[in-house]
Protein backbone atom coordinates (compact mmCIF):
# COMPACT_ATOMS: atom_id res chain seq x y z
CA UNK A 1 0.00 0.00 0.00
CA UNK A 2 1.29 3.17 -1.01
CA UNK A 3 0.67 6.70 0.29
CA UNK A 4 -1.55 8.96 -2.06
CA UNK A 5 -1.36 12.28 -0.20
CA UNK A 6 -0.30 15.16 -2.85
CA UNK A 7 1.42 17.83 -0.90
CA UNK A 8 0.53 19.94 -3.88
CA UNK A 9 -3.51 19.63 -2.99
CA UNK A 10 -2.72 19.60 0.47
CA UNK A 11 -2.01 23.46 0.17
CA UNK A 12 -5.30 23.96 -0.51
CA UNK A 13 -6.35 22.91 2.57
CA UNK A 14 -5.98 26.03 4.60
CA UNK A 15 -7.93 24.42 7.65
CA UNK A 16 -7.26 21.85 10.26
CA UNK A 17 -10.78 20.81 9.43
CA UNK A 18 -10.47 20.86 5.93
CA UNK A 19 -7.20 18.79 6.12
CA UNK A 20 -9.23 16.51 7.79
CA UNK A 21 -11.85 16.13 5.04
CA UNK A 22 -8.61 15.53 3.19
CA UNK A 23 -6.67 12.60 4.77
CA UNK A 24 -10.20 11.01 5.36
CA UNK A 25 -11.19 11.06 1.88
CA UNK A 26 -7.62 9.59 0.91
CA UNK A 27 -8.32 6.34 3.92
CA UNK A 28 -12.18 6.05 2.36
CA UNK A 29 -11.02 5.60 -1.40
CA UNK A 30 -8.87 2.85 -0.41
CA UNK A 31 -11.46 -0.32 -0.01
CA UNK A 32 -8.35 -2.41 1.43
CA UNK A 33 -9.14 0.19 4.19
CA UNK A 34 -12.63 0.94 4.98
CA UNK A 35 -15.37 -0.09 3.31
CA UNK A 36 -19.03 1.56 3.29
CA UNK A 37 -19.30 3.66 6.37
CA UNK A 38 -16.49 1.79 8.10
CA UNK A 39 -13.58 3.52 10.06
CA UNK A 40 -13.98 6.92 11.57
CA UNK A 41 -11.76 9.86 12.25
CA UNK A 42 -11.27 13.20 13.81
CA UNK A 43 -9.15 16.38 14.99
CA UNK A 44 -9.18 18.13 17.93
CA UNK A 45 -9.74 22.27 17.58
CA UNK A 46 -9.36 24.07 20.38
CA UNK A 47 -11.52 22.66 23.20
CA UNK A 48 -13.62 20.50 20.61
CA UNK A 49 -13.44 16.99 19.23
CA UNK A 50 -14.68 17.38 15.36
CA UNK A 51 -15.24 13.72 14.74
CA UNK A 52 -16.97 11.57 11.79
CA UNK A 53 -20.78 11.80 12.47
CA UNK A 54 -22.83 8.45 11.82
CA UNK A 55 -24.50 8.61 8.26
CA UNK A 56 -21.23 9.74 6.29
CA UNK A 57 -18.70 7.14 4.41
CA UNK A 58 -14.62 8.84 5.02
CA UNK A 59 -14.60 8.41 1.05
CA UNK A 60 -17.25 11.01 0.59
CA UNK A 61 -16.95 12.79 3.99
CA UNK A 62 -16.97 16.85 3.81
CA UNK A 63 -16.55 19.24 6.79
CA UNK A 64 -20.79 18.91 7.76
CA UNK A 65 -19.86 15.16 8.19
CA UNK A 66 -17.80 15.98 11.66
CA UNK A 67 -19.63 17.42 14.26
CA UNK A 68 -18.22 19.34 17.01
CA UNK A 69 -18.29 18.18 20.60
CA UNK A 70 -16.97 19.16 23.88
CA UNK A 71 -13.39 17.64 24.11
CA UNK A 72 -13.86 17.89 28.31
CA UNK A 73 -17.28 16.00 28.31
CA UNK A 74 -16.09 13.24 25.85
CA UNK A 75 -12.72 12.94 28.20
CA UNK A 76 -14.74 12.61 31.77
CA UNK A 77 -17.03 9.92 29.91
CA UNK A 78 -13.97 7.86 29.86
CA UNK A 79 -13.64 8.15 33.23
CA UNK A 80 -17.06 6.83 34.50
CA UNK A 81 -17.40 2.94 35.63
CA UNK A 82 -19.85 2.13 33.37
CA UNK A 83 -22.17 3.42 30.53
CA UNK A 84 -24.74 2.11 28.23
CA UNK A 85 -24.54 3.26 24.31
CA UNK A 86 -27.96 4.44 24.37
CA UNK A 87 -26.86 6.76 27.26
CA UNK A 88 -23.20 7.42 25.51
CA UNK A 89 -25.31 8.58 22.39
CA UNK A 90 -27.36 11.29 24.24
CA UNK A 91 -24.31 12.44 26.28
CA UNK A 92 -22.86 12.75 23.52
CA UNK A 93 -25.56 14.82 21.87
CA UNK A 94 -25.94 17.31 24.61
CA UNK A 95 -22.34 18.24 23.94
CA UNK A 96 -22.85 18.90 20.21
CA UNK A 97 -21.20 22.04 19.43
CA UNK A 98 -24.26 22.45 17.04
CA UNK A 99 -27.43 20.25 17.58
CA UNK A 100 -28.52 20.09 13.97
CA UNK A 101 -24.96 17.93 13.89
CA UNK A 102 -25.49 13.63 12.65
CA UNK A 103 -24.85 12.14 15.94
CA UNK A 104 -20.89 11.86 16.44
CA UNK A 105 -19.26 8.06 16.06
CA UNK A 106 -19.45 6.07 18.90
CA UNK A 107 -15.81 5.73 19.00
CA UNK A 108 -15.87 9.71 19.55
CA UNK A 109 -14.83 8.43 23.60
CA UNK A 110 -11.87 6.77 22.16
CA UNK A 111 -10.70 9.59 19.53
CA UNK A 112 -10.92 12.23 22.54
CA UNK A 113 -8.70 10.43 24.79
CA UNK A 114 -5.97 10.18 22.57
CA UNK A 115 -3.85 13.08 23.18
CA UNK A 116 -3.10 13.94 19.42
CA UNK A 117 -4.77 16.54 16.83
CA UNK A 118 -5.44 13.47 14.06
CA UNK A 119 -6.63 10.54 14.80
CA UNK A 120 -7.14 7.93 12.03
CA UNK A 121 -9.03 4.76 12.58
CA UNK A 122 -9.51 2.01 9.48
CA UNK A 123 -10.15 -1.88 9.70
CA UNK A 124 -7.28 -2.68 7.57
CA UNK A 125 -7.88 -5.67 5.71
CA UNK A 126 -4.21 -6.95 5.56
CA UNK A 127 -3.95 -6.17 9.48
CA UNK A 128 -7.60 -8.08 10.65
CA UNK A 129 -6.69 -10.82 8.05
CA UNK A 130 -3.19 -11.62 10.22
CA UNK A 131 -5.16 -10.85 13.20
CA UNK A 132 -8.36 -13.00 12.52
CA UNK A 133 -6.03 -16.42 12.76
CA UNK A 134 -5.05 -18.62 15.74
CA UNK A 135 -1.55 -17.27 15.83
CA UNK A 136 -2.39 -13.88 15.07
CA UNK A 137 -1.48 -12.16 17.84
CA UNK A 138 2.21 -13.33 18.00
CA UNK A 139 2.54 -12.74 14.48
CA UNK A 140 1.23 -9.08 14.58
CA UNK A 141 3.74 -8.87 18.01
CA UNK A 142 6.60 -10.10 15.66
CA UNK A 143 5.91 -8.11 13.13
CA UNK A 144 5.45 -4.48 14.57
CA UNK A 145 7.75 -5.12 17.88
CA UNK A 146 7.23 -3.04 20.78
CA UNK A 147 5.84 0.20 20.18
CA UNK A 148 2.20 -1.40 18.79
CA UNK A 149 -0.20 -1.41 21.40
CA UNK A 150 -2.34 -4.63 21.16
CA UNK A 151 -6.01 -4.35 22.76
CA UNK A 152 -7.67 -7.64 22.90
CA UNK A 153 -11.32 -7.40 21.25
CA UNK A 154 -14.31 -5.99 23.27
CA UNK A 155 -17.24 -4.61 22.09
CA UNK A 156 -16.73 -1.06 20.06
CA UNK A 157 -18.08 2.12 22.21
CA UNK A 158 -17.91 2.74 25.44
CA UNK A 159 -16.27 -0.85 26.62
CA UNK A 160 -13.46 0.24 23.69
CA UNK A 161 -12.72 3.62 24.50
CA UNK A 162 -12.87 2.19 28.42
CA UNK A 163 -10.60 -0.30 27.94
CA UNK A 164 -7.76 1.47 26.37
CA UNK A 165 -8.24 4.57 28.76
CA UNK A 166 -7.08 2.24 31.41
CA UNK A 167 -4.55 0.12 29.87
CA UNK A 168 -2.85 3.64 28.22
CA UNK A 169 -3.00 5.54 32.39
CA UNK A 170 0.50 6.80 32.43
CA UNK A 171 1.53 5.29 28.78
CA UNK A 172 4.75 7.50 27.18
CA UNK A 173 2.41 8.23 24.14
CA UNK A 174 5.23 9.41 21.74
CA UNK A 175 6.65 5.97 21.83
CA UNK A 176 3.38 4.12 20.32
CA UNK A 177 3.38 3.85 16.11
CA UNK A 178 -0.16 3.28 16.48
CA UNK A 179 -2.79 0.70 18.37
CA UNK A 180 -3.96 -2.72 16.75
CA UNK A 181 -7.78 -3.80 17.99
CA UNK A 182 -7.32 -7.36 17.38
CA UNK A 183 -10.11 -8.86 15.26
CA UNK A 184 -11.04 -5.21 14.61
CA UNK A 185 -8.79 -2.68 13.09
CA UNK A 186 -5.94 -0.17 13.68
CA UNK A 187 -5.62 3.47 14.79
CA UNK A 188 -2.55 6.12 13.87
CA UNK A 189 -2.17 9.25 14.84
CA UNK A 190 -0.02 12.21 14.98
CA UNK A 191 -0.58 16.14 15.66
CA UNK A 192 0.07 16.49 11.81
CA UNK A 193 -2.54 15.43 9.42
CA UNK A 194 -0.05 13.69 7.02
CA UNK A 195 2.17 11.98 9.33
CA UNK A 196 -1.02 10.44 10.66
CA UNK A 197 -2.36 9.14 7.38
CA UNK A 198 1.17 7.46 6.53
CA UNK A 199 1.75 6.31 9.56
CA UNK A 200 -1.72 4.42 8.70
CA UNK A 201 0.03 3.69 5.55
CA UNK A 202 3.30 2.10 6.87
CA UNK A 203 1.57 -0.37 9.35
CA UNK A 204 -0.63 -1.48 6.80
CA UNK A 205 1.88 -1.92 3.76
CA UNK A 206 4.02 -4.52 6.51
CA UNK A 207 1.16 -6.37 6.89
CA UNK A 208 0.18 -6.61 3.05
CA UNK A 209 3.92 -7.65 2.36
CA UNK A 210 4.05 -9.80 5.38
CA UNK A 211 1.04 -11.72 3.29
CA UNK A 212 2.50 -11.60 0.05
CA UNK A 213 5.52 -13.82 1.88
CA UNK A 214 3.59 -16.10 3.76
CA UNK A 215 -0.33 -16.07 2.71
CA UNK A 216 -0.79 -15.69 -1.03
CA UNK A 217 -1.68 -19.56 -2.20
CA UNK A 218 1.03 -20.47 -5.09
CA UNK A 219 -1.51 -22.13 -7.30
CA UNK A 220 -5.52 -21.84 -6.89
CA UNK A 221 -6.06 -25.34 -7.13
CA UNK A 222 -10.11 -26.36 -8.08
CA UNK A 223 -10.97 -29.56 -7.16
CA UNK A 224 -14.21 -29.24 -9.62
CA UNK A 225 -15.03 -27.61 -13.01
CA UNK A 226 -16.68 -24.53 -13.20
CA UNK A 227 -20.27 -24.36 -13.75
CA UNK A 228 -22.80 -22.03 -14.63
CA UNK A 229 -25.60 -20.12 -12.55
CA UNK A 230 -28.86 -20.78 -15.23
CA UNK A 231 -31.68 -18.80 -15.01
CA UNK A 232 -33.91 -21.24 -13.52
CA UNK A 233 -31.17 -22.17 -10.35
CA UNK A 234 -31.18 -17.88 -10.32
CA UNK A 235 -34.73 -17.61 -10.19
CA UNK A 236 -35.42 -20.20 -8.11
CA UNK A 237 -32.93 -18.62 -5.46
CA UNK A 238 -34.30 -15.26 -5.85
CA UNK A 239 -37.95 -16.50 -5.03
CA UNK A 240 -37.19 -18.65 -1.88
CA UNK A 241 -35.07 -15.67 -0.22
CA UNK A 242 -37.75 -13.10 -0.86
CA UNK A 243 -40.42 -15.75 0.87
CA UNK A 244 -37.57 -15.26 3.54
CA UNK A 245 -37.23 -11.65 3.67
CA UNK A 246 -40.65 -10.99 3.24
CA UNK A 247 -40.19 -8.44 0.14
CA UNK A 248 -38.83 -8.27 -2.95
CA UNK A 249 -34.65 -8.25 -3.28
CA UNK A 250 -31.77 -7.83 -5.66
CA UNK A 251 -28.70 -10.02 -6.26
CA UNK A 252 -25.23 -9.57 -7.17
CA UNK A 253 -23.35 -12.15 -7.74
CA UNK A 254 -19.49 -12.90 -7.19
CA UNK A 255 -18.14 -15.47 -9.81
CA UNK A 256 -14.29 -14.03 -9.51
CA UNK A 257 -11.55 -16.80 -9.67
CA UNK A 258 -11.53 -16.42 -6.23
CA UNK A 259 -14.78 -16.23 -5.47
CA UNK A 260 -15.05 -19.77 -7.34
CA UNK A 261 -11.88 -21.38 -5.28
CA UNK A 262 -13.45 -19.93 -2.03
CA UNK A 263 -16.76 -21.75 -2.67
CA UNK A 264 -15.24 -25.15 -3.17
CA UNK A 265 -13.32 -25.49 0.64
CA UNK A 266 -14.45 -28.71 2.03
CA UNK A 267 -14.54 -26.89 5.14
CA UNK A 268 -16.40 -23.83 4.70
CA UNK A 269 -19.22 -24.63 7.78
CA UNK A 270 -15.98 -23.91 10.36
CA UNK A 271 -14.41 -21.29 8.36
CA UNK A 272 -17.85 -19.40 9.12
CA UNK A 273 -18.36 -20.89 12.90
CA UNK A 274 -15.23 -17.85 13.19
CA UNK A 275 -16.51 -14.51 12.89
CA UNK A 276 -16.82 -12.13 10.49
CA UNK A 277 -13.33 -9.75 9.17
CA UNK A 278 -14.39 -6.84 11.03
CA UNK A 279 -17.38 -6.89 13.58
CA UNK A 280 -19.96 -4.07 12.25
CA UNK A 281 -19.69 -6.69 9.31
CA UNK A 282 -22.48 -8.47 11.23
CA UNK A 283 -25.15 -6.29 11.11
CA UNK A 284 -24.80 -6.10 7.42
CA UNK A 285 -24.17 -9.69 6.51
CA UNK A 286 -25.80 -11.78 9.34
CA UNK A 287 -22.73 -14.33 10.78
CA UNK A 288 -22.84 -16.72 8.15
CA UNK A 289 -24.18 -17.22 5.11
CA UNK A 290 -26.43 -20.55 3.83
CA UNK A 291 -24.20 -22.67 1.71
CA UNK A 292 -25.52 -24.40 -1.40
CA UNK A 293 -24.73 -26.86 -3.14
CA UNK A 294 -27.24 -28.42 -5.86
CA UNK A 295 -30.43 -28.15 -3.86
CA UNK A 296 -31.54 -24.55 -2.82
CA UNK A 297 -34.11 -25.42 -0.50
CA UNK A 298 -32.03 -27.50 1.76
CA UNK A 299 -29.19 -24.90 1.98
CA UNK A 300 -31.73 -22.36 2.74
CA UNK A 301 -33.53 -25.11 5.43
CA UNK A 302 -29.95 -25.58 6.88
CA UNK A 303 -29.79 -21.45 7.12
CA UNK A 304 -32.40 -20.89 9.07
CA UNK A 305 -32.14 -23.57 11.54
CA UNK A 306 -28.68 -22.64 12.02
CA UNK A 307 -29.99 -18.87 12.88
CA UNK A 308 -32.63 -20.29 14.78
CA UNK A 309 -30.22 -22.27 17.09
CA UNK A 310 -27.52 -19.39 17.20
CA UNK A 311 -30.37 -16.73 18.44
CA UNK A 312 -31.49 -19.18 20.78
CA UNK A 313 -27.67 -20.26 22.35
CA UNK A 314 -27.44 -16.45 23.11
CA UNK A 315 -30.71 -14.34 23.32
CA UNK A 316 -31.88 -12.94 26.66
CA UNK A 317 -34.36 -10.56 25.62
CA UNK A 318 -33.64 -9.70 22.26
CA UNK A 319 -36.03 -9.06 19.27
CA UNK A 320 -34.86 -11.63 16.50
CA UNK A 321 -34.22 -10.41 13.19
CA UNK A 322 -35.72 -12.18 9.90
CA UNK A 323 -34.45 -15.29 9.05
CA UNK A 324 -33.36 -14.31 5.37
CA UNK A 325 -29.26 -15.08 4.46
CA UNK A 326 -27.74 -11.95 3.57
CA UNK A 327 -25.60 -13.74 1.15
CA UNK A 328 -25.28 -17.35 -0.22
CA UNK A 329 -22.09 -19.66 -0.91
CA UNK A 330 -22.86 -21.47 -4.09
CA UNK A 331 -20.47 -24.06 -4.37
CA UNK A 332 -18.47 -24.67 -7.40
CA UNK A 333 -19.73 -21.06 -8.72
CA UNK A 334 -19.11 -18.48 -6.02
CA UNK A 335 -21.25 -16.09 -4.06
CA UNK A 336 -24.74 -14.49 -4.47
CA UNK A 337 -25.20 -11.15 -2.43
CA UNK A 338 -29.01 -10.58 -1.57
CA UNK A 339 -30.42 -7.02 -0.88
CA UNK A 340 -33.48 -5.23 -0.50
CA UNK A 341 -32.21 -3.03 -3.26
CA UNK A 342 -29.12 -2.60 -5.48
CA UNK A 343 -27.41 -0.24 -3.10
CA UNK A 344 -27.43 -2.99 -0.21
CA UNK A 345 -26.86 -6.00 -2.82
CA UNK A 346 -23.84 -4.19 -3.68
CA UNK A 347 -22.56 -3.24 -0.21
CA UNK A 348 -22.81 -7.00 0.77
CA UNK A 349 -21.20 -8.02 -2.38
CA UNK A 350 -18.05 -5.77 -1.50
CA UNK A 351 -18.36 -7.01 1.98
CA UNK A 352 -18.00 -10.77 0.58
CA UNK A 353 -15.51 -10.10 -1.51
CA UNK A 354 -13.14 -9.15 0.64
CA UNK A 355 -14.01 -10.95 3.57
CA UNK A 356 -13.55 -14.68 1.38
CA UNK A 357 -10.21 -12.71 0.37
CA UNK A 358 -9.36 -12.75 3.71
CA UNK A 359 -9.94 -15.88 4.77
CA UNK A 360 -8.20 -17.78 1.94
CA UNK A 361 -5.24 -16.19 2.86
CA UNK A 362 -5.87 -17.31 6.08
CA UNK A 363 -6.07 -20.70 5.21
CA UNK A 364 -2.14 -20.70 4.76
CA UNK A 365 -1.57 -18.78 8.35
CA UNK A 366 -3.53 -21.73 10.06
CA UNK A 367 -7.13 -21.09 9.77
CA UNK A 368 -9.30 -18.25 10.15
CA UNK A 369 -10.46 -17.61 13.69
CA UNK A 370 -12.01 -14.41 14.62
CA UNK A 371 -14.84 -13.29 16.88
CA UNK A 372 -16.66 -15.72 19.25
CA UNK A 373 -20.14 -16.30 18.72
CA UNK A 374 -21.42 -14.61 21.54
CA UNK A 375 -19.12 -11.47 20.79
CA UNK A 376 -20.29 -11.84 17.45
CA UNK A 377 -24.08 -12.23 18.90
CA UNK A 378 -23.50 -9.08 20.57
CA UNK A 379 -22.89 -6.95 17.63
CA UNK A 380 -25.55 -8.18 15.95
CA UNK A 381 -28.27 -8.27 18.22
CA UNK A 382 -26.45 -4.45 19.51
CA UNK A 383 -28.67 -2.22 21.85
CA UNK A 384 -28.73 0.70 19.54
CA UNK A 385 -29.63 -1.21 16.19
CA UNK A 386 -32.39 -2.98 18.70
CA UNK A 387 -33.62 0.11 19.71
CA UNK A 388 -34.03 0.81 15.94
CA UNK A 389 -36.17 -2.07 15.49
CA UNK A 390 -38.21 -1.43 18.25
CA UNK A 391 -39.36 2.08 17.11
CA UNK A 392 -39.97 0.65 13.54
CA UNK A 393 -42.06 -2.16 15.57
CA UNK A 394 -44.19 0.33 17.42
CA UNK A 395 -44.44 2.24 14.19
CA UNK A 396 -45.91 -0.65 11.94
CA UNK A 397 -48.05 -1.43 15.18
CA UNK A 398 -50.13 1.94 15.01
CA UNK A 399 -50.36 2.37 10.95
ZN1 LIG B 1 -13.83 0.26 14.05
Amino acid sequence: MKSTFSDNYATKCTTDLAMRVYTSQLLGKDMGLVLHGGGNTSVKIDDKLYVKGSGWNLDTIEEAGFPGVDLETLISMAKLEQLSDTDMVSQQREALEDKNSPNPSIEAILHAIIPFKYVDHTHADAVVTISNTPQGEKRLKELYGPNMLFIDYVMPGFILAKEIYEQTKGIDWQSLDGIILLNHGVFSFDDNAKQAYEKMIKIVDKAEVYLKENAVPKVLNFSKSFCKLDVSFTNELKGEVEKLRGCDIVMKIGSSIEAVYFSQFDNLDDIFKNGPLTPEHVIRTKPFPAIIDNNIKEGLKAFTSRYKKYFKAHAKDEIMLDLAPRYAIIKGVGFVAFGKDKKEAGIIFDIISHTISAMSLAQNLGGWKSLKPSDIFDMEYWELEQAKLRKQAQKDSTC
